[in-house]
């Protein structure tokens, strides 16, 4: 599996996204053979949040890792509602528990919100000084936000990123390549909607012997720093997933996308679900 640096760690290129786990307990043995079949594909860095299913999936998240804490990279996320000087710690504290771990490798700030940046960043750096936290990074940070952030410390900016959302290719993702920070791609195959049955994903997947979602993650994966979260539950979809970080989009392929899904000419709003 192709890796990448993250916090000061090897990870691997596709992690396993994990929202909507966790909501319903007659899915819940599924979603944990899917984790960890995801794991012993490869697709060890496995993302959450204390939002996904209330705490459901984080605790999803901990069943599927028992046994496995040394191999998986866990990234999870604070409620900007929670994300107060004394909320965040509690807030974290509540998430090792119900993950089963000493320590959360990565912890993020789920979207800005009331609380002022210098309050959770302050909960961010006891919580690393406790050794509850590995770092810390945001989510749904565009370049002024990251500009307001300023600080180096940031491990990650985590966005919404596919071929029907290219907002971020005109500014944001330049700007993160040049500062260094790595880009977290959340719904990378548009949360398996309409574009996998369109005719250029079709084209390219035949093309290659592979499937719509593969051509998407190999699209999102074609740049520098960018890290993929597909969430998949079918054990299939993990395969296909686990497999999709071998392939490479040839120019023609890249170019065709273009035509389909072109690339920004101007600023856009951040996209956000
Ligand atoms: P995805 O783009 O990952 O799509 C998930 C959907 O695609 C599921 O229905 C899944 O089906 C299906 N799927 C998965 N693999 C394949 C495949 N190979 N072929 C066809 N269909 C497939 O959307 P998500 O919204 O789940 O985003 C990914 C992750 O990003 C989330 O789970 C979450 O961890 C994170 N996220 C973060 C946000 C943030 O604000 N920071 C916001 C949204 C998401 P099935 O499950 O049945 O296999």
């Amino acid at each position: 599996m192709r890796t990448v640096e993250l916090a000061g760690k090897s990870v691997p290129v596709i992690g396993q996204g994990t929202w909507r786990m966790g909501e319903n307990p007659e899915a819940r043995r599924d979603e944990v053979a899917a984790l960890r079949l995801g794991i012993a594909q490869g697709l060890t860095l496995i993302d959450t949040a204390e939002m996904y299913g209330e705490g459901g999936a984080e605790s999803v998240v901990g069943e599927a890792i028992r046994g496995h804490h040394d191999e998986v990279f866990i990234v999870s996320k604070v409620y900007p509602h929670n994300a107060s000087r004394q909320g965040t710690v509690a807030a974290c504290e509540r998430s090792l528990k119900r993950l089963g771990v000493g320590c959360i490798d990565l912890y993020l700030l789920h979207w800005r919100g009331q609380y002022p940046l210098s309050e959770t960043l302050e909960a961010f750096e006891r919580l690393r000084e406790a050794g509850k936290i590995g770092r810390w990074g945001v989510s749904n940070f565009d370049v002024a936000d990251l500009q307001a952030l300023a600080n180096p410390d940031c491990a990650t900016n985590q966005v919404l990123y596919n071929p029907q959302a290219r907002g971020i290719e005109f500014d944001l993702l330049p700007w993160s390549r040049e500062q260094r920070l790595p880009t977290m791609a959340y719904c990378p195959i548009a949360q398996g909607g309409q574009l996998l049955s369109s005719p250029v994903f079709q084209q390219i997947a035949e093309r290659h012997q592979v499937t719509p979602a593969q051509v998407c993650l190999a699209w999102v994966l074609r740049q520098e720093g960018v890290i993929a979260i597909p969430k998949a539950v079918s054990p299939q979809h993990v395969r296909l997933n686990a497999a999709a970080a071998n392939l490479r989009l040839s120019a023609q392929d890249l170019a065709a996308i273009d035509q389909a899904c072109p690339p920004p000419l101007r600023k856009q709003p951040l996209s956000m679900v």
